[in-house]
């Protein structure tokens, strides 16, 4: 049985972009009211009493958009510093990373995940949402300053949609043949836009694979990441070519890891609600953390039998309407 040791925790539910994958278009979300998010207090108190008594080692920061949450700095700062923390990294869109990576590596993070769907600023506006003005030059110098601040690895998160941005696939793995960046390809889920979603949303990455490698060939990598991506060189490249492909191959029986929502939420499946815990309202209710520790134990004994196959339940048709910005990607 896999040991669970990874929580993701989501700080905010609110984006400053609108990609059409992960939020419905046009529609007004709900968003978690300030009062109703777990208080930075509460969060740390959770991840101390909680979640490190219990194994928990290694902690993701994201959101929606994790920078836009008041006082990440500080936060990450009193995770970073926890003697149990054995690994910290945060999932971002970058539009804020210009100003913010360098306070984020002082306060001790040293791996970001950083979303970036397209090189092409019209596909990206596109995917992004338009805002009066393109968000695509701000996102790359982002990603520019993380490097030179030190974030290492440095990944890319790609989101391949078919007809927006398929043909880019050659374009972004070449990425990583002269930097020491780490692109990941990520199958669209069903989750957040239903709209979206049809028989051929997603590409299975073994297409894309065969792409590559009838371009440069592709080697399995001997960098091995310890999450659901298969990882994969063009063959002398300094960086490495991921696949997360949770539609064409589950990987339900490697998941280590559990989400907790920006409004304190921990969900033991991306995708299936069963025994999810509002640890917020509990811990307002008075209840000790000695006790939500035992029903959160008591969660981690059931989740090797509550996955993404089963996710009927919570859902129509297996298509969630639940955001990923809600639920904490
Ligand atoms: N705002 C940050 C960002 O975009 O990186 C963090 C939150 S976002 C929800 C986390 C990850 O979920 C991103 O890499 C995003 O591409 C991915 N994501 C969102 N919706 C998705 C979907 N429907 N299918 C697959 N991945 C999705
Ligand atoms: Fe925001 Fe990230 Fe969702 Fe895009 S994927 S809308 S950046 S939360």
């Amino acid at each position: 049985m896999n040991r669970v040791d990874y929580l993701r925790i989501s700080l905010i539910d609110r984006c400053n972009f609108r990609c059409q994958y992960c939020l419905p278009q046009g529609a007004e979300l709900d968003y978690v009211l300030q009062q109703d998010l777990l208080s930075q207090e509460e969060l740390l108190n959770l991840i101390k009493e909680v979640f490190i008594p219990l194994g928990f080692t290694k902690f993701r920061l994201t959101g929606g958009e994790p920078l836009l949450r008041p006082g990440v700095i500080q936060l990450v700062e009193e995770i970073a510093n926890l003697s149990q923390t054995e690994d910290l990294s945060m999932t971002t869109n970058g539009f804020l990373l210009s100003r913010m990576a360098q306070d984020l590596h002082d306060a001790g993070l040293r791996r970001i995940n950083i979303s970036l769907d397209s090189l092409n600023q019209e596909t990206f506006d596109r995917i992004v949402g338009t805002f009066g003005y393109s968000r695509w030059q701000q996102t790359w110098e982002g990603i520019q300053t993380a490097y030179e601040v030190g974030f290492a690895p440095l990944k890319l998160n790609v989101v391949v949609i078919p007809g927006i941005n398929d043909g880019e696939i050659e374009d972004l793995a070449q990425l990583t043949i002269n930097r020491h960046w780490h692109v990941r390809f990520i199958e669209f889920m069903p989750i957040g836009n239903p709209d979206l979603f049809n028989d051929r949303a997603w590409i299975p990455s073994e297409e894309l694979r065969q792409r590559i490698r009838g371009k440069w060939g592709l080697i399995e990598s001997r960098i091995k990441g310890n999450g659901p991506a298969d990882v994969f060189q063009i063959p002398g490249a300094k960086g490495t070519l991921g696949f997360i492909s949770q539609m064409s191959e589950c990987f339900c029986d490697r998941c280590n890891r559990m989400r907790l929502s920006a409004d304190g939420w921990l969900r033991p499946c991306l995708l299936n609600e069963t025994g999810q815990i509002d640890l917020k309202t509990a811990l307002r209710q008075g209840i000790k953390l000695p006790q939500l520790k035992q029903q959160v134990a008591q969660l981690l004994e059931i989740k090797p039998n509550i996955n993404f196959q089963q996710r009927e339940s919570g859902t129509d048709r297996g298509i969630s309407h639940r955001t990923m910005s809600q639920i904490g990607g």
